[in-house]
């Protein structure tokens, strides 16, 4: 499914497993430690094969000696992906108790601008925190919509959204066509 975004961008869903994108950058659900994990990040690596660890490591024992913070996004290499980089970002878990939809909010638009940093123009995106991080889907979605949408992209005319299962999918058709 594809929608038409501001500035000529095109929005796209996508059903399917996001290491297999053709795309300038892959955005990695990471985790804080940047050190690998389950779900999309362990598919990255899995898949993107060492060269993406040891960039990770070298971050860690850098400009993120403490982790990478919530929200905060950093490229390295996609390795043997078919990209040019991968963005890891770090989602927030979801709380019923405290509203942290601005830090996931934060993570689609500051990936955003690392690629556009890097002259991609076209990146694909996971639903961040909607796995092991447990943001409903529905939510995940409106907000991934919205944060795009409301983005100021200049590089970038290919923004997907790459949905491993039928029912995520479904849902941010949904909100896609709510106009986020
Ligand atoms: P988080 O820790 O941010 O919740 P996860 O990787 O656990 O991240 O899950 C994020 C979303 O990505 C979930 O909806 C999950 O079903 C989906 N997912 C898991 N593996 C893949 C994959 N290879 N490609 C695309 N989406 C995936």
């Amino acid at each position: 499914m594809t929608g038409p975004s501001a500035g000529g961008t095109t929005l796209t869903l996508v059903r399917g497993d996001i290491t297999a994108q053709h795309v300038d950058a892959i955005v990695n659900a990471a985790n804080s430690s940047l050190l690998g994990g389950g779900g999309v990040d362990g598919a990255i690596h899995r898949k993107g094969g060492g060269a993406i660890l040891a960039e990770c490591r070298a971050l860690r024992a850098s400009r993120y000696g403490r982790g990478l913070p919530t929200g905060q996004a950093v490229a390295t290499t996609a390795g043997r992906l078919d990209a040019r980089w991968v963005i890891h970002t770090v989602g927030p878990v979801h709380s019923a108790d405290e509203d942290r939809s601005a830090l996931l909010s934060s993570c689609y638009r500051e990936s955003l601008r690392v690629a556009q940093e890097l002259g991609a123009t076209s990146v694909a995106f996971p639903a961040i925190s909607t796995g092991v991080y447990g943001w409903p889907m529905d939510d995940g979605a409106r907000i991934a919509v919205r944060t795009v949408r409301g983005a100021a992209l200049t590089t970038l005319t290919d923004v997907r959204f790459v949905l491993f299962d039928e029912d995520a999918y479904r849902r941010f058709e949904t909100a896609l066509a709510a106009g986020g």
